[in-house]
């Protein structure tokens, strides 16, 4: 069943444990909906004064006791939110404590005997939402900040808090209802003969949304880069430098470095920043012709690493010639996105640079192509590491960034959900084409605009709410 938001404003009270499970300087129990205020009374004594009818944004000192027995169970400060200026537009209190274990379930016990019921995951936020303080895209992005693992994709999902994206969504999803409108009076019309809206305009605003549509799905990709990383395989024959790679890449010694060839036989992978983004980065077995059993496993894996990997650093040992493996692996990974790593520079001398330009040329010459990216570096010295580092950006992130303030898709509910309405868009459109009638066209419409109101939570069924919220913690 879709549902459209009301403000909820439960009957009941709900509290949890806000802060993260372990010992820490404080730990903070939180408490909202319409018994909050009594409940706290009954459990908290103020140093000073009462706390019949706190002021909201308001800090009280006292200790939290045991009604019953009167134990003092801990010395706390008291944060009040009244309804509607709090996180979830109800009453909230937050009682800060001391952060162990014990503090906080004694506190959190006292409060459930006291009225309250202890909060499903994620539960403040949904009360955020179904009061409307925040829409669903911006409940999404509360949890993509917790999430977030670079500056990068913490950056987008603060931008998506603001509400950003679901202001571009908004004006989207309105144009369309304003166009079904339009369609609608046609419909009304259409016995007189009357155009309401002229055949040419309607397509130009069809296209007009379809346009905006396709360039947030554009972006989508690159929120998906900016939230899960991407893939680097470093592939190469035995030798060539790889796990030196790696190390220098990790900065640390992870891998084994051998001077014995074919040592790598696991894949090893590990996580490494580029300029904000994630890139887990796979060392792989090499890829050789062998006869050892435990080898061909490694190398299996190796072709399974290339083909899930956004992007393949081929290393090659420049102080020697182009082999006949190295060949055999450039013909492998023709159709993947690579860089040539030329490593081993150190060991060329300046004289010796046309050597460099000849092992390029035989790399031309078996990719067909002279557009090659490639760097020269040393994994022994550090050399050309950084410039290595850009390279991948540039190539992952190319020009899709071009204003760093552009609403960003991050998230596959809502690429998905763009997805559809971009599908009822190009109905309609073929509809106004094939001059089917005004109210075929305005269905589709109608679709697309509630496919954008999904995005936002204009529109939602208990199933996208369950989805969401079951990845929050419990407490937030
Ligand atoms: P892998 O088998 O491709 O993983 O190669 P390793 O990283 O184990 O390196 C093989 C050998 O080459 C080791 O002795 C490394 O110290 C050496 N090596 C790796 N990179 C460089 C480099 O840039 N310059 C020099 N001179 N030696 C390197």
């Amino acid at each position: 069943m879709k549902n459209t938001v009301q403000p909820a404003y439960y009957s009941d009270t709900i509290a949890a444990i806000s802060t993260p499970p372990g010992e820490g300087g404080i730990g903070i129990v939180r408490l909202s909906g319409p018994d909050t205020l009594k409940i706290t009374q009954k459990i908290f004594l103020p140093f000073k004064n009462n706390f019949i009818n706190p002021r909201s944004h308001s800090l009280i000192y006292g200790n939290i006791i045991s009604p019953e027995s009167k134990e003092i169970i801990d010395e706390v400060l008291l944060s009040t939110m009244r309804a509607p200026y709090s996180y979830t537009r109800e009453d909230v209190v937050e009682i800060n404590c001391h952060g162990g274990l014990l503090p906080l379930t004694k506190i959190l016990q006292l409060v459930l005997e006291h009225g309250a019921r202890l909060a499903e995951p994620g539960e403040f936020t949904k009360r955020a939402f179904l009061n409307g303080r925040i829409d669903l895209a911006q409940a999404e992005a509360v949890i993509d900040i917790i999430r977030s693992k670079t500056e990068e994709s913490m950056r987008h999902a603060a931008f998506q808090l603001q509400g950003k994206t679901s202001g571009e969504i908004t004006l989207l999803r309105n144009l369309l209802i304003d166009l079904r409108s339009h369609l609608e009076l046609s419909i009304d019309f259409i016995e007189d003969d009357l155009e309401i809206i002229s055949k040419n305009k309607l397509l130009e605003l069809l296209y007009q949304a379809l346009e905006k549509i396709d360039k947030l799905l554009s972006s989508a990709k690159i929120g998906r880069i900016l939230r899960e990383g991407i893939k680097i395989a470093i592939i190469g024959r035995p030798n060539v430098g790889k796990s030196s790679l790696l190390n220098r890449l990790l900065n640390e010694e992870r891998a084994i470095v051998t001077h014995i060839p074919g040592t790598t036989r696991d894949i090893i992978e590990e996580t490494i920043n580029i300029n904000g983004i994630p890139a887990a980065i796979i060392d792989t077995a090499g890829i050789r012709k062998t006869t050892d059993e435990v080898e061909k496993l490694g190398i299996e894996r190796t072709r399974m690493s290339i083909h899930q990997a956004d992007i393949v650093l081929l290393t090659l040992d420049v102080s020697e010639k182009l082999h006949e493996e190295d060949i055999e692996i450039i013909k492998e990974i023709k159709n993947k996105k690579t860089i040539y790593v030329l490593n081993k520079i150190d060991k060329i001398f300046n004289s010796e640079s046309k050597s460099v330009q000849n092992f390029l040329d035989l790399i031309y010459e078996e990719t067909f192509s002279r557009e090659i990216p490639h760097i020269q570096i040393s994994s022994l010295t550090g050399e050309g590491i950084e410039n290595l580092k850009k390279l991948i950006y540039n190539l992952i992130i190319n020009k899709r960034i071009d204003n760093k303030n552009d609403v960003f898709i991050n998230n596959i509910r809502h690429e998905e959900a763009l997805k559809k309405a971009g599908y009822s868009l190009l109905r309609a459109i073929e509809g106004v084409k094939s001059k089917l009638s005004p109210e075929f066209i305005a269905s589709d419409v109608k679709e697309a605009s509630e496919n954008l109101g999904i995005i936002t939570g204009k529109t939602f069924t208990e199933d996208i709410l369950d989805n969401i919220f079951k990845n929050f913690c419990i407490g937030k």
